[in-house]
């Protein structure tokens, strides 16, 4: 089944009609911010479970704060925007929301300020996103983390996902799954587009938010998971290159990844060289939350998408 709409310009319109002009400054010039969010099947109760979207959407409202876009909505009214688009297009599988925040000028000229912006957001039927959950091969990137004084990497901004691409396509091209990258400080920040964490001595440990990173909505969820429901001590704090070579467990988090086991870096195996205790019993509760089973956070982090009564979609201010 694919996508047939988008919300553009201030509507759902079919998904054929949600175009930019070639003369678009965020196609010339990168100026956009996105999200990433997932909705959920679940078969039981025959409902999409869409994943904390207020935190997705706040965090959309930051990027594009920095950049300069002021949005005409609240990530309520973002939410709700997304529960028409989904009920539109009637998925009853698994689902990945893509909401872009965009300078929607046509002009030539590098800059921020006094320029207008908008909002689109289409979704697509999705299943996993490296080939490897259980045991990802990762090898460290010879490129190095845009830093917070050349790029922000707490924007989701689409001209940094550049770097990204640079990271994922070294990776893959050397024969790995994912890559991980270290910054200036040469400290680790991250994966091409995922959050980091290892398990050494009983303690998971994950760079900190001044480490140029972007600040996951699924870390963050993680942190709460490892701390309060599987009596983990998770501590934040810088991680160099070499404690992948000696931690006993790692792992990649992110929507689009999800739980990912790190198995192997720089041809090393990490720990037994495949996915360990902490790590799996960390996915298997993390896909009964995000998947609306887990009593405790269905309430608090799932919005069930058919039973929710959509409103109107307010105007443009
Ligand atoms: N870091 C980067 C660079 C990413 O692109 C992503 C995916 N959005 C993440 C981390 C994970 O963020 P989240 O858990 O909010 O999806």
């Amino acid at each position: 089944m694919s996508n047939q709409y988008a919300f553009f310009q201030g509507k759902i319109v079919p998904i054929e009609a949600a175009k930019v002009s070639i003369m678009n400054h965020a196609l010339n010039y990168g100026t956009g911010a996105f999200g990433g969010m997932r909705a959920y099947w679940n078969d039981t109760d025959e409902e999409l479970y869409l994943f904390r979207p207020y935190d997705h959407f706040r965090r959309l409202l930051i990027s594009a704060k920095m950049l300069m876009i002021d949005l005409p909505y609240t990530e309520e009214e973002l939410t709700n925007i997304t529960i028409q688009l989904l009920q539109k297009e009637g998925f009853r599988q698994d689902t990945y929301l893509r909401p872009l925040v965009y300078k929607s000028a046509e002009v030539i000229g590098v800059k921020l300020h006094d320029l207008p912006g908008d909002f689109a957001m289409f979704a697509v039927p999705f299943g996993g996103y490296v080939s490897n959950e259980e045991g990802t091969r990762v090898g460290f990137s010879s490129w190095r983390r845009i830093s917070d004084n050349t790029i922000p990497a707490r924007g989701k901004f689409t001209g940094a996902y550049i770097n990204s691409a640079f990271i994922k396509t070294e990776a893959m091209l050397n024969g790995f799954d994912e890559a991980l990258v270290i910054d200036e400080s040469g400290h680790v920040a991250e994966g091409s587009a995922e959050n980091v964490f290892i398990i050494r001595d009983g303690k998971a440990i994950t760079p900190p938010v001044n480490a140029n990173i972007l600040e996951g909505i699924t870390r963050r969820t993680v942190m709460q998971l490892l701390r309060e429901d599987m009596g983990v001590v998770v501590e934040e704090r810088p991680i160099d290159r070499t404690e992948f070579w000696v931690c006993d467990e790692a792992f990649f988090c992110g929507t689009g990844v999800q739980i990912a086991a790190i198995t192997e870096v720089d041809r090393r195996p990490v720990g037994k060289g495949v996915m360990g205790p902490v790590v799996r019993e960390l996915r298997d509760l993390y896909f009964g939350v995000v998947r609306g089973q887990n009593p405790k956070y269905k309430s608090q982090w799932s919005l069930p998408v058919y039973a929710t009564v959509p409103q109107p979609i307010p105007m443009a201010k």
